[in-house]
């Protein structure tokens, strides 16, 4: 995989040499750059040479990654790692990353495929459960009428089913592919199996089909303005409640951070 950058503290450093520059996260790397600067860097990357994986990070990941390595690992060798969650881009704000903004994966892959469809790449939707990537596919279409959808799977993270997955996607010909396989089996999916599907750029999207085909309702955009996502996903996906205790650990842990100014 090729990255954007190595490691750099600087974020005026990096503003003049046009490339975003990175936070650490408690130890996790992440990007800062807006939607708008996300989506063209994707878009080059569909041009320069390599198979490029983005991750969508928030504070589960980041807890996450403390006690597993290689988790840690693919987020730090991904092309683009883009700051999904509010709690990520408060903890950036913090480092003095002042316009840091949340990239989450659901608008990152609405905002990717009009530009998709304008430059003719075609999309493979990959994961959710049986039914919601082909509902969701048939609403992006239709929303984006130039939009090409080489194709969806179901499948499973499961390696056993790995080779017939990569043969469906390289066969499709997508250019980008989105991996809703939850958090970390997506990102490992894909950082294991990108090149064999001969997609350029993939991205895991979480719960992202779910939204689009309208089996899961998202917050409303007041609510997201609030940055209170979580606690609205939490009201209508109660059994969320384990994972999101892991954000009690994570206030604890930034706010023993000193803030950088
Ligand atoms: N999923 C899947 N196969 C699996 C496990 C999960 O396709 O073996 C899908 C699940 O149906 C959902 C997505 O992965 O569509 C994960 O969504 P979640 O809301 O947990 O992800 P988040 O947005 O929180 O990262």
């Amino acid at each position: 995989m090729d990255r954007v950058h190595s490691d750099q503290s600087d974020q005026l450093a990096n503003k003049s040499t046009g490339e975003p520059a990175s936070a650490e996260v408690l130890g996790v790397r992440v990007d800062c750059l807006t939607m708008a600067e996300a989506v063209d860097c994707c878009m080059r990357f569909l041009k320069t040479a390599g198979h490029h994986q983005v991750v969508t990070v928030n504070p589960e990941f980041v807890m996450l990654a403390q006690h597993d390595a290689p988790f840690r690992s693919a987020i730090r060798n991904a092309s683009l790692v883009v700051p999904d969650g509010a709690g990520i881009v408060w903890a950036m704000r913090r480092q003095g990353f002042v316009d840091a903004e949340r990239v989450t994966g659901i608008d990152l892959m609405q905002a990717l495929c009009v530009r998709a469809a304008q430059e003719q790449v075609p999309v493979f939707l990959l994961g959710a459960a049986p039914g919601i990537a082909v509902k969701a596919a048939a609403i992006l279409q239709q929303e984006i009428p130039d939009l090409t959808v080489a194709g969806t799977a179901v499948g499973s993270p499961d390696p056993k089913h790995a080779a017939g997955l990569c043969a469906q996607i390289r066969e499709s010909g997508a250019g980008i592919l989105f991996v809703a396989f939850g958090c970390p089996a997506q990102d490992f999916w894909i950082q294991q199996y990108q090149e064999e599907t001969g997609a350029r750029l993939a991205i895991g999207v979480g719960g992202s089909f779910d939204y689009i085909s309208g089996a899961v309702t998202r917050a409303p955009l007041w609510v997201r303005g609030m940055n209170l996502e979580w606690c609205y996903r939490l009201f209508r996906q109660p059994w969320r409640w384990r994972r999101q205790l892991t954000l009690i650990p994570y206030v604890w842990k930034i706010l023993r951070e000193k803030p950088r100014h």
